[in-house]
């Protein structure tokens, strides 16, 4: 790009992003301290005044400075040169690694069994939470929250006993505080928008449907629809073909064989070769499973896309459920009243849930008392760390060892962004609530099948970028409040749902600030899903923030500047939240034909070793919240009941 269109696009304005507290820099100076004092501070960023990790901007989930030490593991290059191993003299009942949500469950579980129990939990990153990641914005004196990661309590699945009991504990009643706080249509009446962007569609051009009419398809609808989009008079008619048509393309079969034939094949076989679809409407369905799956249609079955409710099987006559859906102990029934809700979520997602469990394990280092006044109360990082609480947050930090030894667990940490030194600590028990994958890495005695069971589990990279704006005027008078943009950088763009809880309020009128959220999932198709997965982890790792800004300023120009956009002016900040380990694995039907619920990777993957447990999402094969919780009720109980 030229300068001049840099210019034009902003890139020259300086707004709040990378490592700034919204315009303070984050960077703390150790130099003018004692060296021993200086040590300590440097291994304890998170108690230098004014560390408030939520507020940063730029590059954030996996930011710069959390991950180097671990790839300096995987690489066998870290204990090479680690410069010195220092005894904290530390021991506690429990060690945990990761602080996200299981991580944190599994500590409010061990203290819920053993009242007192001394715990300390570590974790790479600079914030808690994990994927439940809070991004604050301060524009015109209003605060806007925003999830960088997980969102919704809702589940595919019941919320167990346990999950939905832990989230009642916390004083989360979602389907009360969905009837209390949801407010769907405080936009007004938007559609949605499909941008058909010049580089695969020849031509820029905003074309949108009504919400009513993208989920019920009616063929006039559609077919004015596909008059206004660059697309030529074959692929228009097989989109009308697939959106609305009624034919059943497995005639003499019943619902099971159906099913069965869709379960072995992807939406896009099932398009191109049952529907016989033109395929030149593959670039504008590629991307429809991106946010659900980091992957598109190539790497997911027919079935799932039924399942989801995506276009082309209305003449079929299947039946409610389907064997994928039963495979991995998944069931049919649904989304749960028991503890989930998709219809609630908190303005920052469920980085409330990390709140309230950091609340609960730390009482005075967030101060309020329930799920309404967490939303907008300030954490105390300083709170987290000191030498007399029961339970103990140790930030930036990763843990490189946890070993098994006389009656308990050494547990090593160094610094996540690297430098050398290594601490050590004991515990009589220890929970690994972090990536599965790299856990090999961490405890490299575990058996052979254990350690390949383990690097299987790939997490599938995602970002979530979200971008400040000082109002949605251009939303408003184009009449939409999401995006759908298969052949841009990001894939979707939506305004951030509206949510009042407690004393925060989301804003109302168009020409107030607003924060909106941008989804790419960095894939490669033609790959398998895990090595889709796989490359574009990599891809991710080597983008830029720069590659990200000018992508973000471009996309928004072409998609609003008919609605009065100006991307030098109205953007006010940005944060990238990108999770090159993001959703843990799920079962593919494609992919993974040869387990079930009694014989999954993740099964073998999880056994206890001595004291050490294994947690997170990944040990369930389902990335929710429940199921983090749920496995960290287990990986506590294999260690309290020996
Ligand atoms: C973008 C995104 C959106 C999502 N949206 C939803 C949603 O709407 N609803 C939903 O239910 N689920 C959602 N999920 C799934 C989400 O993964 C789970 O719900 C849940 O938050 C996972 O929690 P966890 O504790 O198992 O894992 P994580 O949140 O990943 O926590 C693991 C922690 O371990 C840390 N760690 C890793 N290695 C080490 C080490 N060696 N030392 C110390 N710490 C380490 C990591 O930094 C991380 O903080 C989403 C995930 C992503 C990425």
């Amino acid at each position: 790009m030229s300068k001049e269109s840099d210019r034009r696009l902003g890139m020259n304005r300086a707004i709040a992003r990378r490592d700034f507290l919204q315009g303070v820099a984050v960077g703390v100076t150790f130099g003018s301290l004692a060296p021993e004092l200086a040590e300590a501070a440097e291994q304890e960023a998170q108690n230098a005044a004014g560390y408030y990790p939520p507020a940063r901007l730029g590059m954030r989930g996996s930011h710069p400075g959390s991950f180097e030490a671990a790839h300096e593991l995987r690489d066998g290059d870290f204990w090479n040169s680690a410069t010195s191993l220092i005894d904290t003299g530390e021991t506690y009942d429990l060690v945990v690694v990761g602080g996200g949500i299981s991580g944190l469950s599994a500590a409010w579980f061990y203290r819920a069994a053993k009242p007192g129990a001394k715990i300390l939990i570590i974790e790479n990153h600079d914030d808690f939470g994990g994927h439940a990641k809070r991004n604050e914005f301060h524009i015109n004196g209003r605060m806007e929250l925003i999830n960088g990661g997980t969102y919704e309590i809702g589940s595919p699945y019941p919320y167990s006993k346990v999950a939905g009991g832990l989230l009642k504990s916390l004083g989360i009643d979602a389907a009360r505080l969905s009837k209390e706080c949801d407010d769907p249509l405080v936009y007004g009446d938007l559609k949605y928008g499909v941008f058909f962007d010049r580089e695969t569609f020849g031509a820029d051009r905003l074309v949108t449907l009504a919400p009513s009419d993208w989920e019920k398809p009616k063929r006039a609808a559609w077919k004015s629809f596909l008059a206004e989009a660059p697309l030529g008079d074959p692929v228009r008619r097989s989109i009308l073909k697939i959106e609305t048509g009624t034919e059943n393309y497995y005639p003499g079969l019943d619902s099971d064989q159906k099913k069965d034939r869709l379960w072995r094949i992807s939406y896009k076989d099932y398009l191109l070769n049952v529907v016989k679809a033109d395929p030149a409407v593959m670039p504008l369905y590629l991307h429809l499973t991106d946010e659900l799956w980091g992957c598109g249609i190539d790497a997911v079955s027919a079935l799932d896309c039924w399942g989801m409710g995506h276009p082309g099987f209305a003449g079929l006559g299947l039946t409610p459920g389907g064997p994928s859906l039963k495979r991995m102990g998944y069931t049919p029934a649904g989304y749960s009243t028991a503890g989930g809700s998709e219809n609630f979520h908190f303005p920052d997602g469920n980085a409330s849930i990390a709140r309230l469990l950091v609340r609960a394990l730390i009482p005075d280092s967030i101060p309020g008392h329930d799920a309404r006044d967490v939303v907008t109360a300030r954490a105390d990082y300083s709170k987290l760390d000191r030498p007399d609480n029961d339970v103990r947050i140790r930030l930036n930090n990763l843990v490189v060892r946890a070993r098994n030894g006389g009656k308990g667990v050494e547990v090593a940490y160094t610094q996540s962004h690297g430098g050398g030194k290594v601490w050590r600590v004991r515990a009589h028990d220890c929970v690994l609530a972090n990536w599965n994958t790299t856990i090999p890495y961490l405890v490299p005695e575990l058996p052979a099948a254990q350690k390949a069971a383990l690097h299987s589990l790939v997490k599938c990279p995602l970002v979530y970028t979200n971008v400040a704006l000082r109002n949605w005027t251009s939303f408003h008078r184009l009449g939409i409040g999401r995006v759908y943009a298969p052949g841009s950088w990001h894939t979707g763009v939506n305004l951030s749902p509206a949510v009042n809880i407690g004393s925060y309020r989301s804003a109302r009128s168009p020409e107030e600030p607003i924060v909106i959220r941008m989804m790419r999932a960095p894939a490669k198709p033609g790959l398998s899903e895990y090595d889709q997965n796989r490359a574009g982890r990599v891809d991710l790792l080597q983008t830029t923030f720069e590659t990200f800004e000018r992508n973000i300023r471009d996309q928004l120009a072409r998609t609003l500047e008919p609605g009065g956009f100006d991307p030098a002016r109205d953007i006010e900040g940005i944060a990238v939240n990108r999770w090159p380990h993001g959703y843990a694995p799920e079962y593919n039907s494609l992919w993974d034909r040869d387990f079930d619920a009694d014989h999954g990777p993740n099964l073998i993957a999880r056994k206890r070793f001595g004291r050490i447990a294994i947690a997170n999402s990944d040990s369930g094969y389902a990335a929710y919240t429940d199921c983090a919780i749920d496995q960290a009720h287990r990986a506590v109980g294999e260690l309290l009941n020996v």
